[in-house]
């Protein structure tokens, strides 16, 4: 072979990171290498097809798209071949170079050197090309573009030390050979039997012929060994779970299996098939706002597209694809958006994901609703903020941590916060904090805990948008514990007549405590929520809470002033102890500590932390002159 206008290059930091990192964590689990490696001539042949449609030469005649896999066990190589799209020299560097998902810096900053957690960050990334260096030592890609001609084929190779080199050569055949130079210890894979085994496995569900040469030393002739057939155009009843399971490793590029599936053909009117995945996993960049994210669109078992938004954002881990029998083929992007078919088909796609989540909850078996909840529940929450018109199919498959649980584990679903409704209890009580363990000491819950009522406790980020949504779930309005005048009369009416005789007796004090915080206030009452901390403030019911003020200030927005209450515990020792003090600075120093310190219970910091020290020393000063 003559290699012209030969270059060496470097690669990318992060692929020379994945690569150093992939071939030491991935070692037992390096068959994988094949799946990839199909999965990506499988998708070069999808995208042929798909351009072929609109370019009907570029198939030049040769229109049977295949995959062939062959061990040269003389030079220790194995090869996968297609006949697809194959790439440009631009492509080759760019594609087998560096890695085009975003997010990829930062998820390599967040790898630990830990091989055994990092094993298990990489399989969220999807490893894809690079695996090929699991098992080879040298991995040469000749290519040519479909539509190029012969003299602009290319030649890419590298031996995984961070350079890669690239030049051109002819190249008589369309599409893509990827040539492994084994390893020694993956010579296992040139064994007829052995990989024969494996192939068909991971191309059984594969849409494509992938053929090997027959069986028999001396043959020359290929014969397929998979089915050929896209798996989603099979009855369900003919199909696997393991089959599911590797299509899904196909479609998802995830080394997980998937915790549930759903396949569907729609008759009538319109006409389509779904196959909708749960993954066990959250990929990496779950939260990255501009990754495309969506469902591989078919038409007639054509490949379309990518990432087609058919699902909506608080949908968006989950993965598959739809396959069309009326959309055209030429359909765009902007079309989809704008179909009134599509329109109708995301609505009933949205349906059958919550559906099969919900069945997963329903049918919880070994915990797999508590990962996926742990997994995705954030997300999903998301669209109790956004859509109203599936609020009510979301509600039940909530879950949340709450002080009749244990630990940070979000177990408790609504259904079991009202079988256990105190007598009385018109309310679903939640408090949300900085962590469940913050939450589940808050001064906040003190009296409702030792009252046995029971108290949801949130942390996730987007908690307080989320329940600011949420009004009532099967006739109970849900209360935020630091919102509001907290009766719990109806729950304990002798609670109700000590609050009420307390009221009486300590409007003086309240009076005194007012005069001396100011404007820091604005009400001084008794408290119904404390029974070991002496003070605590209270917001009004459309304040926002200390999450909301400072995703708000770290927008760069404006906080608006706050209204907070001061909740005084009277029969707290520190507070009996200010009633006793005369007017004057040691009593106006202790209401000020009490403020203080009821203001870093509920946002963490107080207005001024010097202030606040100073008045502290003091205080403990005379403490320790008094001994
Ligand atoms: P992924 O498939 O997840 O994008 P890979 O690392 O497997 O990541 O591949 C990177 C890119 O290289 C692909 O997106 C594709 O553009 C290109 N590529 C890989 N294999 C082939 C192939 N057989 N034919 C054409 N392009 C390929």
């Amino acid at each position: 072979m003559t290699v012209t206008a030969t270059e060496t290059r470097g690669f990318q930091a992060e692929v020379r990171e994945l690569l150093k990192l992939m071939i030491h964590s991935l070692y037992s689990h390096r068959e994988i290498f094949l799946r990839e490696l199909i999965s990506n001539a499988s998708d070069a042949n999808d995208k042929l097809r798909f351009a072929s449609l609109a370019e009907p030469a570029l198939l030049a005649g040769e229109t049977e798209l295949a995959i062939w896999i062959e061990a040269d066990e003389k030079a220790g190589t194995l090869t996968v071949r297609d006949n697809g799209i194959g790439m440009t020299r631009e492509e080759a560097i760019e594609h087998l170079g560096t890695i085009a998902k975003s997010g990829t810096a930062e998820f390599f900053r967040r790898l630990t050197g830990d091989e055994q957690k990092d094993s298990q960050l990489i399989g969220q990334f999807g490893v894809g090309f690079y695996s090929s260096f699991i098992v080879a030592d040298e991995v040469e890609v000749l290519t040519r573009r479909a539509g190029a001609a012969i003299g602009e084929g290319v030649r890419w190779a590298s031996k995984a030390d961070g350079e890669f080199t690239v030049g051109t050569i002819e190249r008589a055949e369309r599409g893509t050979s990827v040539v492994l130079h084994l390893k020694d210890e993956a010579r296992e894979f040139l064994d007829a039997f052995r990989l024969r085994s494996l192939v068909r496995r991971y191309s059984d569900h594969i849409a494509f012929p992938v053929r090997m040469r027959e069986e028999g030393a001396a043959s020359l002739d290929y014969e397929a060994v998979n089915q050929a057939k896209a798996l989603w155009s099979r009855p369900r009843t003919e199909i696997t779970d393991e089959e599911y399971r590797d299509f899904y490793q196909h479609v998802a590029h995830d080394f997980e299996p998937p915790l549930a599936w759903s396949h569907n053909k729609v008759e009538g009117r319109r006409e389509y098939t779904s196959l909708l995945y749960l993954p066990a996993r959250a990929p990496f960049d779950l939260w990255q706002r501009e990754t495309p994210r969506g469902l591989k669109l078919y038409v007639r078992r054509v490949f379309i597209m990518d990432d087609a938004e058919f699902l909506p954002p608080f949908l968006r881990f989950v993965r598959g694809l739809v396959d069309s029998n009326d959309l055209p083929l030429n359909v765009s992007r902007e079309l989809l958006q704008q179909n009134a078919d599509v329109e109708a088909m995301r609505g009933a796609l949205a349906k059958r994901a919550l559906d099969l989540i919900g069945k997963l909850a329903a049918d919880d078996d070994a915990g797999k609703y508590a990962g996926f909840w742990r997994e995705f529940g954030a997300v999903l929450k998301e669209g109790v903020a956004e859509d109203e018109a599936t609020r009510d199919k979301l509600l039940p498959l909530l879950r949340f941590a709450s002080t009749q649980g244990e630990g940070d584990t979000a177990s408790v679903k609504l259904a079991d916060y009202l079988a256990r409704l105190r007598p009385g209890q018109e309310q679903i009580y939640y408090l949300i904090a900085d962590s469940v363990a913050a939450a589940r000491t808050s001064p906040y819950i003190e009296r409702l805990a030792a009252k046995g009522v029971e108290v949801l406790l949130l942390a996730d980020r987007i908690d307080e948008w989320v329940m600011s949504r949420l009004t009532s779930f099967e006739g109970k309005r849900f209360q935020n514990v630091t919102r509001g005048d907290l009766d719990l009369g109806q729950i304990d009416a002798a609670e109700g007549a000590r609050h009420d005789a307390a009221v009486k007796e300590s409007k003086p004090l309240l009076k005194r405590i007012k005069d001396a915080l100011g404007d820091r206030v604005t009400e001084v009452r008794v408290s119904r929520r404390l029974a070991d901390t002496p003070a605590c403030l209270v917001l009004g019911e459309h304040d926002p809470g200390a999450q909301m003020r400072r995703l708000l200030a770290n927008a760069g927005q404006d906080v608006p002033a706050l209204k907070p209450v001061l909740e005084v515990n009277v029969e707290h020792p520190l507070v009996q102890r200010l009633e006793q003090l005369e007017a004057g600075e040691a009593f106006d120093e202790l209401a000020l500590l009490l403020h203080d310190q009821a203001a870093l219970a509920e946002a963490g910091e107080v207005a001024n932390p010097g202030d606040f020290v100073r008045r502290l020393n003091r205080v403990l000063l005379q403490l320790a002159a008094l001994r």
